[in-house]
């Protein structure tokens, strides 16, 4: 049994001299930072927690007072709060790693410090299991907070310390812990308001979750440092002898952004750090307070833009109306010396003090804060509501709500052991998959999220626990470049698809090429391609590629090749067969120069559009666009034959693009109609086209066999109806039995 009395009195045992000094530094810390300070508590905390731990160490192997005592001066010099707060920093680990129970601690230092402690301790076991889901943590970690919202300050303290010392552990612990900092901590400090802490947290997560980017990031701003504050210097100097001149009392300095903020500015524009303009901001922390303060924020302000330009479009008040989690600031963006654009914050003390220490803050400034509190009620309350919704689906939504908005270009997903994978924002199981492995990439056939399936083009989250299922039958779909977002799964996946259009296309040759020399037949590559034309495929490459792959018999290419081959004949004898060609047959409208397309949503008649000939799209009909080397745009239809290889091999160059409801535009289209060859045929379809529904017609090629008629007839028309409304009437003559819409040549991709 512990003798209380031996512990807690001076010189029961001896405290090393080295902790002596830290705990005067942490008591002169108090003295500045709390409103009152207990120091007696706090010593006795000290020692008991000094006694509790003298046989343990940390990883780092220093004595495990250390942790305590760091904990509880981030948590007085951060946040600030309270004194039985520092008393409690100081025993958090106690009742959990050492023989002190908490009866013990209710005892000697009373229900308020025994009760955080409690807090401390069920929050910590619900981080030890790993398959425990992160919504279940913040679940845990708020209600714990609902009893005392020391709990949680001490746990950001305890998280800070942790991360600070994170190179001790070995290489997996330090992913986990520093995974689940960046999903879960470093949010919530964000959402207290603790600016300075989510900053630390995020810097030290990058430098163990993306260790490449964090040494190129800082050994830049280091290398640049110079530069910088000369630029900053150049900056400040006529702003400060403004200011002084106006009689303001301020301070005013130039500081670099966290990193976490530069590498996600990086990853956004997706550029090196040379061409990030704004990793620093300059601060002006204005001495004052309320109204008055709010005015002086204002002044600085309209001073500031006397002597640099404002651009206008980045300017944010805070001051006015703050940020959810209390922030207040004026933003500007000027153009300083050399037109470089500089972040400028402008803020009171007061203000600065919660942007740094958030809610806390509060505590410094008012009088009567614990009870009434607005900021506090207001937090509390949002607690609350979560808590009233205790099922996990509400706390996972609000993981992801938070974590969505932080951290907005990537997400963070673990695998069912545990391990932590990033992927940009968007990113589906099959971008997952590939990030894995390639071979778990091809087989993939399914994929569960948090335990449940979800469809492979599932929008993953922040937090989201990934199970790929896969079957050794599974071979990449086509469909899903559709929805990859990650530069792997796309190249994987479209070298998967070309192999196999090469490989079925060479079986498809093979195919034919043992048939023809098994019937003795020969045919050229002219006639291979006429007979692709007349079979309807774009080329002979996407003949031999879907005969290839089984997509239709052999026989009906032979024939189909036994008529080209007769036709040729029939020409050479000159026999019956009529072809007629009118070229500009009746007023030939021009096609206009300015499409009425939407790209973007917006009316584009200035860009360089074109309109695929192998598929004449027309205003109603689904299109897409095509972006050449040029940056010329070429318009496709959906259907068109050449469209799903242009889009799965060049998906990046695809744009999406909307007919606008301009008119008296004319489009190229053609029909083909067959039916009975009679006298007067040809007439009667010219009458219908020209004067019954006034359609130009741009030319006609009718051939007659054997008493069949067909005839191509290539129209101006205005949109999809008007086509349509053609079809039918055309349909109605005398004698003809089908109208189709086609295309008259086939290899044109616009791709060029
Ligand atoms: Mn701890």
């Amino acid at each position: 049994m512990i003798e209380a009395s031996t512990i807690l009195k001076e010189n029961g045992f001896r405290i090393e001299q080295e902790y002596e000094d830290r705990l005067e530094s942490l008591l002169q810390s108090c003295r500045n930072n709390l409103k009152t300070v207990d120091e007696e508590l706090i010593k006795k905390a000290f020692r008991l927690s000094y006694w509790a731990h003298r046989n343990d160490r940390r990883a780092s192997g220093e004595l495990y007072i250390g942790h305590p005592m760091e904990v509880a001066k981030i948590y007085v010099e951060q946040i600030g709060f309270d004194d039985v707060g520092v008393a409690a920093a100081l025993l958090h680990d106690v009742v959990e790693d050492t023989d002190i129970s908490l009866e013990f601690i209710r005892e000697t230092f009373g229900d308020s410090l025994a009760s955080v402690i409690d807090g401390l301790t069920k929050i910590s076991s619900a981080f030890e299991s790993r398959d425990t889901s992160k919504a279940e943590n913040v679940r845990k970690l708020l209600l714990s907070m609902a009893s005392d919202i020391r709990v949680i300050f001490i746990k950001f303290a305890d998280r800070v310390h942790n991360m600070r010392t994170l190179g001790s552990l070995p290489p997996h612990k330090q992913i986990k812990i520093a995974s689940e900092t960046l999903t879960l901590f470093a949010p919530l400090a964000h959402r207290f308001g603790f600016f300075a802490i989510k900053s630390e947290l995020e810097d030290l997560c990058l430098e163990y979750i993306h260790p490449e980017e964090f040494k190129e990031i800082t050994s830049g701003l280091r290398d640049s440092k110079k530069e910088r504050e000369a630029y900053i210097r150049q900056f400040i100097e006529p702003l400060k002898l403004r200011l002084k001149s106006e009689g303001f009392a301020f301070e005013m300095y130039g500081r670099s952004k966290n990193l976490f903020s530069i590498y996600r500015k990086m990853k956004r524009q997706d550029k090196p750090l040379k061409e990030i303009y704004d990793i620093f901001a300059i601060r002006i922390v204005l001495e004052g307070e309320g109204t008055k303060g709010k005015e002086d924020c204002w002044r600085v302000y309209s001073i500031i833009t006397d002597l640099y330009k404002p651009l206008t479009e980045r300017f944010r008040d805070f001051v006015s109306v703050p940020k959810s989690n209390g922030y207040q600031s004026l933003h500007t963006t000027v153009l300083g010396p050399s037109s470089q654009r500089v972040e400028v914050q402008i803020r009171t003390t007061e203000m600065h003090a919660i942007a740094e220490k958030g809610v806390a803050a509060h505590w410094k400034y008012k009088e009567h804060v614990q009870s009434d509190d607005k900021e506090m009620d207001r937090l509390l309350n949002w607690v609350r509501e979560l808590l009233e919704n205790p099922e996990s689906e509400k706390a996972s939504d609000f993981v992801r709500d938070f974590s969505l908005n932080l951290y907005d270009e990537e997400i963070y997903i673990f695998s069912p052991k545990g391990d932590l994978h990033s992927l940009p924002r968007g990113a589906c199981p099959v971008d997952f998959a590939y990030l894995v492995h390639t071979e778990i990439g091809f087989h993939c056939i399914g994929a569960k999220v948090n335990g449940k399936m979800v469809p492979l083009s599932y929008q993953l989250k922040s937090g989201d626990q990934v199970e790929i299922i896969t079957s050794k039958k599974q071979s990449p779909n086509p469909d899903w470049v559709k929805f990859v977002v990650t530069q792997k799964a796309r190249s994987r996946i479209r070298h998967w698809i070309n192999e196999k259009t090469r490989k079925a296309t060479e079986l498809g040759k093979e195919v034919l090429d043992k048939r023809k020399a098994k019937l003795g037949m020969e045919i050229s590559e002219a006639d291979l391609s006429r007979i692709a034309t007349k079979m309807r495929f774009p080329n002979t490459q996407q003949m031999f590629f879907e005969l290839g792959s089984g997509l239709f018999d052999v026989n009906d290419l032979l024939k189909a090749a036994r008529g080209v081959l007769k036709e040729d004949e029939g020409e050479r004898d000159n026999s019956d067969s009529l072809r007629i060609q009118y070229e500009s047959f009746l007023n030939s409208a021009q096609s206009s120069g300015s499409p009425g397309l939407l790209i973007g949503g917006e009316l584009h008649t200035n860009l360089a559009t074109d309109y695929a000939t192998c598929c004449n799209p027309i205003p109603g009909d689904s299109v897409f666009g095509f972006t050449s080397k040029t940056g010329a745009i070429k318009v496709h239809r959906v259907s068109c034959p050449n469209a799903p290889s242009l889009i799965l091999n060049m998906a990046d160059r695809i744009i999406q693009v909307e007919w606008s409801r301009q008119k008296d535009i004319h489009f190229v289209s053609a029909l083909r109609v067959m039916g009975e060859d009679r006298v007067g045929i040809l007439n009667d379809i010219t009458q219908v086209i020209s004067k019954t529904l006034k359609t130009n017609i741009r030319s006609i090629t009718i051939s007659s066999d054997d008493g069949v008629f067909e005839g191509n007839v290539v129209l101006f028309v205005n949109d999809l109806e008007h086509l349509r409304r053609l079809i039918d009437r055309i349909k109605k003559i005398d004698g003809i039995h089908g109208v189709y819409r086609y295309e008259e040549k086939g290899d044109e991709t616009g791709a060029r």
